[in-house]
């Protein structure tokens, strides 16, 4: 595996590097949900390309930026044996030099609704600086989780309005036995609010489960969520459970309280300081994803 540290070296390799080029943004901190991205594009693609940057745009507090993990060593091996042909591993002045004053906004869907309500600017920092990556690399497809499907939706709708020819491709999301979906924050979860945190999925699951026996009513599946949710002592506090289409995040269900068609479960909840968040479709075909 090559290692571009700055632009100059990521662009003499695009110049020599096969296509098509596969593109798997991350924030490092590696784990089974990265490396399924990486799988999918390794399967697809004849160059591989992980970007690791953590993007101090897109936190809300300097505590959570500087609490965010990053053990590169570890996961420069990881991204080796994964197969990856390039790691792109830019400095912040690299990417956001001295006067850089652009700002990509997905207005509504990335700035009104659920994470974009509750974390003002946040999908602005993605959105900035996920345009940049694809810009900067120009891949045939890039690789995103669908257990950040805002996030997903967002990118889908930026690249889609800036007439950014490279595929968006989401993944469904990893989990662990146990169902927690992987995330590079579990690991600050204590052992007591790790086994809390099973929670999440759960609570999906038991609305799923709902469904499928065809249960419509988006009151009463958002019920059956919350009350999951609700029963576990060491949930601080729930933002939010909601119904959403899953490409635009509006609510659905809201005009005669049943759900037509699919819908995308979502939830975010805190565990001791830790943010987790989680979904799952719900689309009348029996697959919880
Ligand atoms: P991050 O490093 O957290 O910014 O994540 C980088 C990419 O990995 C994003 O596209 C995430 O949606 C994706 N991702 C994170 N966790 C998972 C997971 N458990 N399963 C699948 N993809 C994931």
């Amino acid at each position: 595996m090559r290692i571009a540290r700055n632009i100059a070296e990521l662009q003499t390799f695009l110049s020599r590097c096969e296509r098509p080029v596969g593109l798997v943004p991350t924030m490092g901190a590696i784990h089974e949900g990265h490396l399924s991205l990486i799988a999918r594009s390794r399967a697809e693609s004849t160059t591989v390309i992980t970007t690791i940057f953590v993007n101090a745009k897109q936190f809300d507090s300097i505590q959570d930026l500087s609490n965010y993990p990053r053990p590169l060593e570890e996961d420069i091996d990881l991204l080796a044996d994964a197969g990856v042909d390039l790691l792109f591993v830019p400095r912040e002045e690299e990417i956001y030099p001295l006067g850089f004053s652009t700002k990509v906004q997905v207005a509504d869907l990335g700035s009104d609704r659920w994470e974009g309500a509750i974390r003002p600017g946040h999908f602005d920092g993605v959105a900035t600086i996920v345009t940049k990556l694809l810009l900067m690399i120009s891949a045939d497809a890039a690789y995103f989780g669908q257990k950040d499907a805002q996030q997903l939706a967002v990118i889908k709708r930026l690249a889609r309005d800036l007439h950014i020819p490279t595929k968006i491709i989401g993944v469904p999301t990893v989990r662990d036995n146990d169902g927690l979906a992987f995330s590079s924050r579990n690991i600050s979860l204590s052992e007591a609010e790790r086994s809390a945190a099973t929670v999440v999925y759960r609570s999906l699951e038991t609305a799923h489960a709902r469904y499928s026996m065809g249960e419509r009513r988006k009151a009463i599946l958002e019920q059956v969520c919350l009350e999951a949710l609700s029963a576990e002592p060491l949930i601080e506090s729930i933002q939010y459970v909601g119904l959403v289409d899953p490409d635009s995040f509006i609510e659905v269900g809201t005009g005669n309280g049943f759900i037509e068609g699919s819908a995308l479960l979502i939830v975010s909840v805190t565990i001791g300081s830790i943010k987790l968040i989680d979904n799952v479709i719900l689309n009348g075909l029996g697959c919880p994803e």
